[in-house]
């Protein structure tokens, strides 16, 4: 049996092997431990092999493992859909929320933001697949709400965020990353600040750094199966 310490190791390996392959730095592709559904020692023992930036899908699993981790200094990200009555603790418990594809959603974090607080780091989720059940924005309606996030005072916008339609090809892998990679580009080209890409998970981590991944958000390939199913169908 495999520990999460080997395994972290293992996905750090192909990261910095699928960075150089193409003449990146490994240290622009930030890995996001993704950890709905494990329990708090497994956290813990990620954490102990160097493991920081963790990402949480359902809010009340989340807050309980804040409380139960909260002699470490982890940076929690929150990855799940996000329901309008859960913005506030969102905005009060997270350093990032990646999900974000409505204005309304990104007015209640900036209103709930606590002013004590550094910026929420916001990614718009956008949409590439088209696939009427996932969340996101589609990738002309983007620039509207970067505009409009951009001006909050407590949201700080740093990039885009996608789950792709899962599919076993590669090249149609590549294509879906790249796609938010030219909506990212064509946001720069019109001034916005953006340098984070959120895109990738278990099984095509590596083809998402070869399209420009900043961030990686990587569950399975760390923790294992997980050990309760999802309550919300956000991946296949
Ligand atoms: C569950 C989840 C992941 C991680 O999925 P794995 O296949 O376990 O790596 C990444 N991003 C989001 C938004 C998720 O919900």
């Amino acid at each position: 049996m495999t520990t999460i310490a080997e395994r972290l190791q293992a996905v750090r390996t192909r990261i910095i092997a699928a960075s150089n392959n193409i003449g990146r730095n490994a240290d622009s592709v930030m890995l996001l431990a993704v950890s709905k559904a494990q329990p708090e020692k497994a956290l813990r023992e990620a954490f102990t092999a160097g493991q920081q930036a963790f990402g949480e899908n359902y809010l009340q699993e989340a807050l309980e493992k804040q409380v139960a981790l909260s002699d470490l200094d982890i940076e929690w990200h929150f990855i799940g859909p996000i329901q309008s009555n859960k913005t506030q603790l969102i905005a009060q418990h997270f350093d990032w929320v990646h999900g974000v594809d409505r204005l309304k959603i990104a007015e209640r974090l900036n209103a709930a933001r606590p002013a004590h607080m550094a910026p929420l780091q916001i990614c718009i989720q956008v949409n590439i697949s088209d696939e009427a059940s996932k969340g996101g924005v589609a990738p002309e309606e983007t620039e509207p709400l970067a505009a409009a996030i951009s001006k909050m005072p407590n949201l700080r916008l740093r990039g885009l965020m996608t789950i792709p339609a899962p599919t076993d090809s590669v090249a149609l892998q590549q294509k879906q990353f790249r796609m938010l990679r030219e909506c990212r580009d064509m946001l720069i080209a019109k001034g916005y600040a953006l340098d984070t890409l959120s895109m990738g998970m278990s099984d095509d981590y590596e083809v998402a750094i070869t399209e420009g991944a900043t961030i990686v958000r990587v569950g399975s390939a760390i923790f294992g199966a997980r050990i309760k199913p999802d309550s919300e169908p956000i991946i296949v």
